[in-house]
C-alpha cells in the first residue's frame, strides 16, 4: 500500500473508522475516501455500486457499521440483521465488481458459539449455537467473512476478515442506552463523582468476562494485516488478557476517583459468560496489542472529558 494508494474508509465517522483514518494521515496516506452515511448509504446497493465505479478505490477498510451494546442489540435486532448484512453484502460486492486491490473487512467476537472453548479459536466458528442477545449482529457479520472467504476462493479476492474483541477508546458511545459497558460506566462514575452521588449502577451480576481493546490497537493490526495479511479469515484481534466486569468497575471508578458503591442490577443481561480471543494467529504472523487497559481507560477518560459537550 504506497502512500500514494486510493483508500476508502467505510465508516469513517464511527469509532474504528476515525481511528484508522487519523492513523492513516499520521502515516503519511493522503488519498483517502470518505461518505459519511448522509451522503451514501451503504444499505442501498445501487448507490454503493455508483459510488465504486465513480471513486475506484484500491484499497478497501471496511469499519461502517450499526453497532451497540447489549440492550440496543437486544432491542433492535431486526435493524442490526438487516444494516449489517446490507452493508457488508454492498461494499464486498461493489469491491470485488470494481477490483479492489485488498479489503480488511471488520467483525466482532460475538461471531463465536455463546459456549466455545476459552480462549476462543478461530476454527470454532459454526460449531454451535450463538449467544442469543447479539445473534442478529454476529449472523451478518458471519456472512460477511463468508463473503470474503468465498470471494478469495472463487474469484481470488484479496479479502481478509479481522475480529476484534469489545473496543474502546476515543470517538466512543456514550448513550447510556446503546453503549458498551465501557464507556456506560466510565460516563456513570464522571456524573456521580460530579453530582456527588453515592452509588452507580452496573448491568447484571458483574460475573461475565470481557477482554478490552483499545481502538487505537486495532488501528495498529488493521495496517498490519493490510500490508501482511492475506489469508482467508477470522483472524482474532484482542490483548489475550480479560476481566470481569465487576472488575472493570472497580479499575474504572479508581481511574475516574469515584468512591461510591457499585450496585449490581440483576434484572438487565449478563450476556455471554465469556469471551475472550486466542490471539495466537495474529502473535505468530507478528502482530499484538500494546496498550494496558488502565492506561486505554486513562485516555478514553481524557478525551471523554474534552469532548461530552460536542456528543451530547
Ligand atoms: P456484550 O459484550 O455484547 O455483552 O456488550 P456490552 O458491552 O453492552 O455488555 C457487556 C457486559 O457488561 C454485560 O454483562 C452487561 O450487562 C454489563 N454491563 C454492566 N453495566 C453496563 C452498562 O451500564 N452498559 C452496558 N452496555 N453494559 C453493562
Amino acid at each position: 500500500m504506497d502512500r500514494q494508494a486510493k483508500i476508502y474508509v467505510a465508516g469513517h465517522r464511527g469509532m474504528v473508522g476515525g481511528a484508522l483514518v487519523r492513523r492513516l494521515r499520521d502515516e503519511g496516506y493522503d488519498n483517502l475516501v470518505t461518505r459519511s452515511s448522509r451522503e451514501l448509504d451503504l444499505r442501498d446497493q445501487a448507490a454503493t455500486r455508483a459510488f465504486f465505479e465513480h471513486e475506484r478505490p484500491e484499497y478497501v477498510f471496511l469499519a461502517a457499521a450499526k453497532v451497540g451494546g447489549i440492550l440496543a442489540n437486544s432491542t433492535y435486532p431486526a435493524q442490526f440483521l438487516y444494516d449489517n448484512l446490507m452493508i457488508g453484502t454492498n461494499v464486498i460486492h461493489a469491491a470485488y465488481e470494481t477490483g479492489v486491490r485488498k479489503l480488511l473487512n471488520l467483525g466482532s467476537s460475538c461471531i463465536y458459539p455463546r459456549l466455545a472453548p476459552q480462549p476462543l479459536q478461530e476454527d470454532a466458528l459454526l460449531t454451535g449455537p450463538l449467544e442469543v442477545t447479539n445473534r442478529a449482529y454476529a449472523v451478518a457479520k458471519i456472512a460477511a467473512i463468508e463473503l470474503c472467504d468465498h470471494y478469495r476462493a472463487q474469484y481470488g479476492c484479496d479479502f481478509v476478515s479481522l475480529m476484534p474483541t469489545n473496543l474502546y477508546g476515543p470517538g466512543d458511545n456514550f448513550d447510556l442506552t446503546s453503549s458498551h459497558v465501557l464507556p456506560a460506566l466510565l460516563r456513570k462514575m464522571v456524573d456521580a463523582k460530579e453530582r456527588g452521588a453515592v452509588s452507580v449502577d452496573v448491568w447484571g451480576s458483574g460475573r461475565p468476562m470481557r477482554e478490552f481493546l483499545h481502538v487505537d490497537d486495532l488501528a495498529d493490526a488493521c495496517l498490519f494485516a493490510m500490508r501482511h495479511v492475506s489469508e482467508a479469515g477470522p483472524i482474532n484481534v484482542g490483548t489475550g488478557v480479560d476481566l470481569s466486569i465487576g472488575e472493570l468497575a472497580a479499575l474504572i471508578a479508581d481511574v475516574v476517583g469515584f468512591e461510591g458503591a457499585l450496585v449490581f442490577d440483576a434484572s438487565k443481561p449478563d450476556g455471554t459468560p465469556r469471551k475472550l480471543l486466542d490471539v495466537g494467529r495474529l502473535a505468530a504472523l507478528g502482530w499484538r496489542a500494546k496498550i494496558e487497559l488502565r492506561d486505554g481507560v486513562q485516555r478514553t477518560l481524557h478525551w471523554y472529558l474534552n469532548h461530552r459537550e460536542e456528543r451530547l
